[in-house]
């Protein structure tokens, strides 16, 4: 298979440096530590490799990635990882009881006051004073993340029911075609319904979902990458907005589709792709 460097703009019409690739698959933010891997092993063999004839570099990336734990290719799960698709996001897929349902309340919540306990010790359990239980625990200190935002209490959430779920209705965004996920409890059996009536009409006219995972490959190198996913994930259908991430629209960016200039290395000429 013969492999090209692709420009890193649009505006470009000369393929990268090797540095430039590095940088920019370091700088790629979609990337994640195995599609960088996976790039920059490409991106070794491509521009630091002779292959004898005809010998494609993807060999050599396939070779310079070694195998797993139980003597698989990484490349190949690494290449599966690239397929370009739509993952739904986790609240979808995750258990019905770890999303609280998103009903309107039935009852308003009230706060009740705190009744301390009365126990009574045995004899033998010495009483502590408070000073002394003070003077003995440290003050508690609770590690957390950096960003972590505790939990919603979604009992004083006003108007959220948040008991339990157990039915998911999936609405598709009419613009991406992405699965947005509303839970509801078996007490809003009925809410869940009319929900279910009411976004019928817009899942069935929204388009094929836009992918977000993979397609990093063409970002970076020209090939036939359908035909290497195809191998990889054999019951995959290419996308419609294309197997380049690159060409995807982005929800945030108006919506529009990037255009960039694609040079094949070897004296071939540069060319548009849509
Ligand atoms: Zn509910």
């Amino acid at each position: 298979m013969r492999l090209a460097a692709v420009p890193s703009t649009p505006s470009q019409t000369k393929p990268r440096t090797y540095e430039e690739i590095v940088r920019d698959i370091y700088n790629d933010k979609r990337a994640n530590h195995e599609a960088r891997e996976l790039l920059l092993a490409v991106a070794y063999a491509v521009y630091l490799t002779e292959p004898e004839g005809g010998v494609s570099p993807l060999r050599e990336a396939r070779r310079v990635l070694g195998r797993n734990r139980i003597g698989k290719p990484r490349y190949d799960d690494l290449m599966a990882a690239d397929v370009p698709r739509y993952v739904p996001p986790r609240e979808v897929e995750q258990h019905a009881h770890l999303s609280p349902c998103e009903a309107p309340r039935l009852r308003p919540y009230k706060p009740r006051a705190y009744k301390p306990r009365t126990q009574t010790l045995p004899d033998d359990v010495p009483v502590l004073k408070d000073e002394m239980i003070a003077r003995r625990l440290p003050p508690p200190t609770v590690h957390v993340m950096p960003g972590y935002r505790p939990p919603r209490d979604w009992r004083t959430e006003d108007g959220v029911c948040g008991a339990n779920s157990y039915r998911c209705v999936q609405e598709r965004d009419p613009r991406t075609g992405w699965v947005i996920a509303h839970w509801f409890c078996k007490r809003h059996a009925e809410h869940a319904d009319r929900v279910s009536e009411q976004v019928r009409e817009q899942n069935e006219a929204a388009p094929e979902p836009v992918p977000n995972i993979g397609g990093l490959l063409p970002c970076y190198f020209k090939a036939d990458w359908a035909k290497v996913y195809q191998h990889y994930a054999p019951r995959w259908e290419a996308p419609k907005y294309g197997i380049c991430a690159d060409d995807w629209p982005t929800p945030g960016e108006a919506f529009k589709a990037h255009r960039r200039l694609r040079m094949v290395l070897g004296g071939g000429e540069p060319e548009e792709q849509p």
